[in-house]
């Protein structure tokens, strides 16, 4: 969606450059600074108290739980955690904020200097650094929709207000909409494996800010930046930079200068507006919270929450291409979320081969449920029955033909594997004359492979198997098969 006629030529002369800023909102069972239940969807100003609500004399108790999930994502992301870490009054005012301020950290976040790895565009992998992550609380809703007199009256919902966020603020190191899409992707993804938030943008647990300015290709200097605001989809924020991007070149383009500013996306217009002059850090006239005293992450708790670490995305498929034998795509397809990973990983380890597992889910389930348009929730074959199949296939009780149409008849009816095969049982020809006759039939039609395969050249019982398998309609016993071909070839 091109803001204008910039030509290709144009835009190439012009670096992007671009940041992320991202909150995250933590899956604790109360709020960060009081005991009021943290929890979406609940009637607007029930979850509640002086507190959070920042009545005058109330003071604030740091939530632990908010300290071991924050420390938990800050060493996911590859951070160095600050023993002694401040907590700063960020002061603006803003209806759906009754206190007046926000309490956030400042020049002392909890930690700093980390990274996540995105594959870059020439099939290498480039690190985005993360500047620092910080704790912070969440402020409340306005309703400026939705009410029969909406038109003239603003409602407010103050449940979300001291909700436990976290923000991560990355360098500016990415360079295209593309990376900002990746980086927000793995971000995600590690955070989910974590399972220190839910990450669901349709409820704003993951709320995405963008700063975006372009500079002359071989300038050092950073040109202005525009930040753009709330916009709730990966998608939207790759159409919202790609606009941005454009539309910056063409101000310049035009003799023009980028002014430092707020923009708002809208998706249905795929172009931004401008919102606002954008703060500086300034006016909001941080200062220490005196209600609370420095956050201290020991040694001993950050030793203890670097255990509870689980094995992240990338290493998980770095491990499961070797153990498994998998493409990089099909460990995707495997780790897209921790849940299936664990699951897939649990049944594989009860199965004789657990690559066959794999080969199963990959070859017979993804692409049909893909077909489907379903999710691998929904899949009618449990991962018990991808067992079963993949046991039955690995000991040659059926071929893989037969598991094929098994499999058809599975997603056909709506039915598990164990009970199709059970009443489908199909039919195996296990006699071993029968089958040496089929096999007598095939060498002596082809004299000419029986020499090769006589040479030295062994492989080539995988085509007489595969011969005699056609001419058996797929009924042959595999195992048996397999070893009279040999047992024949040799003789
Ligand atoms: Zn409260």
């Amino acid at each position: 969606m091109p803001a204008a006629a910039v030509s290709h030529d144009v835009l190439a002369k012009y670096e992007p450059v671009i940041g992320l800023e991202v909150h995250v909102q933590l899956l604790t069972a109360t709020k960060i600074f009081c005991g009021c239940a943290n929890r979406f969807g609940s009637d607007p100003n029930t979850n509640i108290c002086p507190v959070c609500l920042g009545l005058p004399g109330a003071l604030p108790v740091l939530n632990a739980k908010a300290v071991e999930f924050a420390t938990l994502a800050s060493l996911a992301l590859n951070c160095q955690v600050r023993e002694r870490s401040i907590f700063a009054r960020k002061n603006y005012f803003y209806p759906d904020l009754p206190k007046g301020y926000q309490i956030s950290q400042f020049d002392k976040p909890l930690a700093e200097h980390g990274w996540i790895e995105i594959p870059s565009a020439d099939g290498a992998t480039k690190k985005i650094g993360i500047t620092r992550l910080h704790m912070e609380e969440d402020a409340g809703k306005s309703l400026h929709e939705g009410f029969a007199d909406s038109a003239t009256r603003t409602y407010l919902d103050l449940n979300r207000c001291g909700t436990p966020l976290i923000e991560i603020v990355s360098e500016p190191d990415i360079r295209t909409p593309d990376e900002a899409f990746e980086y927000l992707t793995r971000l995600k993804e590690i955070l989910l494996y974590t399972g220190v938030s839910d990450c669901n943008m349709e409820e704003g647990s993951l709320r995405c800010d963008a700063n975006v300015s372009v500079r002359p290709r071989g300038q050092e200097k950073f040109g202005t930046k525009a930040e753009v605001k709330n916009v709730n989809s990966f998608r939207f924020i790759r159409e919202a930079l790609a606009y941005e991007i454009e539309r910056q070149i063409e101000v310049i383009e035009s003799g023009g200068k980028v002014v430092q500013e707020t923009r708002l996306y809208n998706s249905d217009e795929g172009r931004t507006y401008s919102m606002r002059s954008k703060e500086q850090a300034h006016d909001y006239r941080y200062f220490p919270e005196p209600d609370l005293p420095p956050l201290i992450v020991s040694p001993q708790l950050l030793s203890e929450t670097r255990k509870r670490l689980p094995e992240l995305p990338e290493a998980r498929r770095k491990r499961m291409i070797a153990e498994y034998e998998l493409t990089e795509k099909d460990a995707h397809t495997i780790t897209a979320s921790r849940q299936f990973a664990d699951r897939f990983e649990a049944a594989a380890k009860t199965a004789r081969n657990p690559r066959r597992v794999a080969n199963v889910l990959l070859n017979e389930v993804v692409g049909r449920l893909k077909a489907l348009g379903t999710e691998i929730e929904q899949s009618p074959v449990t991962m018990a029955g991808i067992v079963l199949a993949a046991d039955l296939l690995d000991e040659g009780t059926i071929s893989s033909k037969q598991l094929k149409q098994l499999f058809d008849v599975c997603f056909e009816k709506g039915e598990d594997f164990e009970a199709v095969y059970e009443r489908e049982k199909p039919r195996q020809i296990t006699d071993s004359a029968a089958i040496e006759k089929m096999i007598d039939e095939v060498i002596a039609a082809n004299p000419r492979q029986v020499e090769q395969y006589r040479a030295g050249k062994k492989t080539v019982a995988g085509f007489f198997v595969g011969q005699v398998m056609r001419a058996s309609k797929g009924q042959a016993n595999p195992a048996l098969l397999n070893e009279l071909v040999v047992k024949k070839l040799e003789g």
